[in-house]
């Protein structure tokens, strides 16, 4: 297939960090999410919570499943575009590798115990994980993937630490846009998530089927499958109602960013990362149901106390581990320790890598080991 004239190439590529023979059969960005699918941080993926904390049941989403689907709307749209999809796939398989366990709510205890040493950011995190903390290459830390994947994972960036980072983080100082790839990885994220937050959220019960099909465009969604079959109900009705709007939004995305593409006459990457703003967007209209579906999911689902209770109980696993390895490094595994003579932060930093990396599941089981307890009621922690 044909790219088009603004989509990353290895041939315009800044490369890899450490020189590699090419790979015979592979494009270099195809070795990229092969390494990202290889590394241990992935499939740990599989055991971290997305929303519902992963013991909760089989069924809902974890960190995994949810990289998957963003990463199948993203080669959608990357396809749609004309751009590297391989590249687009490498970032999205590898978007939340730096995710704590227990979703946001670990995210942010680990945040606030880090604070006085610069703070702990998953985003950020996910970039360290492929740069430095995979530990597989005898010549290299990290993946040693290519310029533009770590870019495109790189999401967002305080001003701090993009000049900590150096190239990979310079457009966050110098303002320019992120390649058309990342810039299609970040809206991928968002829109799954809303459209698999309304499926876990029903199926926990926490979420009301009449708050959802009050929302504009799920309402839609439902009344036109009910057109075309009155019969249906239940599960289906849900699905295909979920399908739609996923596909609504999908194709509004590509509709609306080739359309960017064309009145900004992009002819290269250069032109892409030039413009004043982002050229992947949902259309405004579309843009705002999808920023009131996101409020509906926080109003309804993220902050119902259901939720909140077992969040809170993976918040406080996470700083009590916190706690008991500061004060003792040497409970962490001997390759984890930070080195001798090292400062207060690095001792910090090496706990919170340590943790970052936890499932769910080997988190409580720390916990109990080390604390002598768990948060979780009624056994519900207890495989
Ligand atoms: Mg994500």
């Amino acid at each position: 297939m044909t790219l088009a004239a603004y989509a990353v190439t290895t041939a315009s590529s800044r490369g890899r960090r450490f020189a590699e023979s090419p790979p015979t059969w592979r494009d270099e960005f195809q070795r990229d999410r092969d390494r990202v699918i290889h590394s241990s941080a992935f499939r740990r993926l599989e055991y971290k919570t997305q929303v519902f904390v992963n013991h909760e049941g089989d069924m809902f989403r974890t960190r995994l499943t949810h990289s998957l689907e963003v990463t199948q709307i993203a080669r959608t749209v990357a396809r749609a575009l004309g751009v590297n999809e391989d590249l687009t796939e490498a970032i999205t398989l590898a978007h939340d590798l730096g995710h704590t366990p227990f979703g946001h709510a670990g995210q942010a205890a680990l945040n606030d115990a880090m604070r006085p040493f610069g703070g702990f950011e998953h985003n950020l995190h996910s970039l360290r994980v492929v740069d430095q903390l995979e530990a597989r290459y005898a010549a290299f830390d990290g993946l040693n993937l290519m310029f533009e994947t770590r870019e495109g994972i790189l999401k967002h960036c305080r001003p701090d630490k993009a000049r900590e980072l150096g190239a990979v983080a310079e457009r966050f100082l110098s303002g320019q846009q992120a390649t058309v790839e990342a810039q299609i990885a970040n809206v991928a994220d968002e829109i799954a998530y809303n459209h698999h937050d309304i499926d876990d959220g029903l199926r926990s019960g926490i979420l009301s089927f009449d708050a959802i099909a009050g929302h504009p465009v799920f309402g839609q969604a439902l009344a036109d499958c009910r057109a075309v079959t009155p019969n249906l109900t239940g599960k289906r009705l849900i699905y295909t109602a979920i399908r739609s709007m996923l596909g609504l939004f999908a194709n509004d995305l590509i509709a609306a960013s080739r359309a960017r593409l064309a009145t900004a006459g992009c002819a290269s990457t250069a032109d892409v990362r030039a413009l004043p703003h982002a050229v992947v967007a949902l259309s405004p209209d579309v843009q705002e149901h999808h920023l009131s579906l996101k409020r509906l999911l926080h109003r309804e689902l993220y902050s119902d106390p259901r939720v909140r209770e077992f969040t809170n109980a993976g918040a406080r696993t996470v700083d009590d581990l916190f706690a008991r390895y500061t004060e003792e490094p040497g409970l962490l595994p001997p390759e984890r320790r930070p080195p001798p003579g090292a400062d207060e932060a690095a001792r910090a930093r090496a706990v919170a890598d340590y943790i970052a990396g936890m499932t769910d599941r080997f988190a409580i089981a720390e916990h109990r080991r080390l604390v002598g307890h768990d948060y979780w009621p009624d056994g519900r922690a207890a495989h």
